[in-house]
């Protein structure tokens, strides 16, 4: 059986990006839509097939609790109603799949985690990055230990945003500029290939004065985080620079770099080790795939065998402890210890 998803929010990403993922997974399907632009909504739902009985509004989105198609409601609109809309449908008695971020504080997340467990109900934040094959291949090398210990990472997720009157650049409606939206990336992946948590972070951020995007957020942030063993990552994301998305894991023996890493495809990833006196450098062609199939193929696998998502709920709280963390010791100019999060995910 194919899981049934309802989309909640048809922008940028539902219609470039999941729709037409969704045709083509193994284990998931449309089956309903919501929206608020009843037009938009019917011109999509005659391009997939969805029948009006299963397009909803905002206003009776709690009625999807009983339509019987919609097993997931996946939550794609501006991160300032992520925790609305996620409670509204845990109450609906469906599994939930949110967009990352997952809210805008550490204090919403919680909120989302209490509700979905009190409704009995999965929670997963579509971190797609973790069922991206490069990313997952380069974390394996690093397990295996091939090039020896991890020393330090640099990560780097930048782009241009230019609309001022896009809620990306409305607080409320984003909760923070780059960091949140794309720095958030270098965040989560670090955390992921390394299989660790920081103890301690060290940020600088930074708006242009009177630039009129980044009166509300802000354009970039620089932080450095601490983790077990003097292992360390520099991250930088930046809202006014050309696109540019990569990182490079430095080992004892040799590096990683992967190139576009957090994109939605064009990932490159080469290696370089020590061989002799000389460097042996290698170009690892790996194939790609579809990275938000592979994503809510993976949350509708967890549902038909009963099992806990690889990205559960608890993993956007922790990412939102630490951007709390990051941005404190921006504003205070001094590192911040990490309390509580131990030296590994504990759900996995
Ligand atoms: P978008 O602006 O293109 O779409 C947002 C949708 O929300 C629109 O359909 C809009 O009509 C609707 N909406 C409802 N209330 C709104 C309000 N008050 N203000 C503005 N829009 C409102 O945004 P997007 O790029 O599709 O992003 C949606 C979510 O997906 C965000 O949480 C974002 O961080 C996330 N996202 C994730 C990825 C990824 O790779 N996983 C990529 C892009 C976006």
């Amino acid at each position: 059986r194919r899981i049934g998803y309802a989309i909640v929010g048809l922008g940028h990403l539902s219609l470039e990006e999941l729709l037409p993922a969704l045709n083509n997974c193994k284990k998931s399907k449309l089956a309903a839509l919501v929206s608020a632009s009843p037009d938009k909504m019917k011109k999509v739902a005659q391009q997939y097939g969805i029948s009006p009985e299963n397009c909803y509004d905002y206003k009776n989105y709690d009625r999807l609790k009983d339509n019987k198609d919609v097993d997931v409601i996946y939550i794609v609109l501006p991160n300032g109603l992520h925790k609305e809309f996620v409670i509204r449908g845990a109450k609906a008695g469906k599994h939930i799949l949110c967009e990352k971020p997952m809210a805008n504080t550490a204090d919403e997340c919680r909120d989302m985690i209490a509700a979905c467990n009190k409704a009995g109900v999965k929670l997963m934040i579509a971190y797609r990055i973790h069922y991206q094959p490069h990313n997952r291949k380069l974390r394996e090398i690093l397990t295996a230990k091939e090039f020896g210990l991890v020393k330090y990472v640099e990560a780097s997720n930048s782009q241009s945003t230019a609309n001022v009157d896009h809620w990306r650049h409305k607080k409320a409606l984003a909760g923070g500029g780059a960091l949140p939206d794309i720095g958030l990336y270098c965040l989560n992946t670090t955390r992921f290939i390394l299989d660790a948590e920081p103890e301690e972070v060290f940020a600088y951020s930074y708006s242009t004065p009177g630039n009129p995007l980044f009166a509300e957020v802000e354009e970039m942030v620089s932080w450095q985080m601490r983790f077990a063993n003097g292992i360390y990552a520099s991250c930088t994301t930046h809202y006014d620079v050309h696109e540019s998305r990569h990182y490079r894991v430095n080992c004892q023996k040799g590096w990683l770099h992967l190139d576009k890493a957090y994109a939605y495809k064009g990932q490159k990833l080469k290696t370089a080790r020590a061989d002799g006196m000389l460097e042996r450098q290698e170009d690892l062609g790996i194939a790609e795939i579809d990275q938000f199939g592979a994503e809510m193929d993976h949350f509708s696998d967890c549902i038909l065998k009963n099992k806990k998502p690889f990205t559960p709920g608890e993993e956007g709280l922790q990412d939102h402890i630490l951007m709390e963390a990051i941005y404190q010791s921006a504003k205070e100019g001094k590192p911040i210890k990490i309390k509580g999060l131990g030296s590994k995910n504990t759900w996995r």
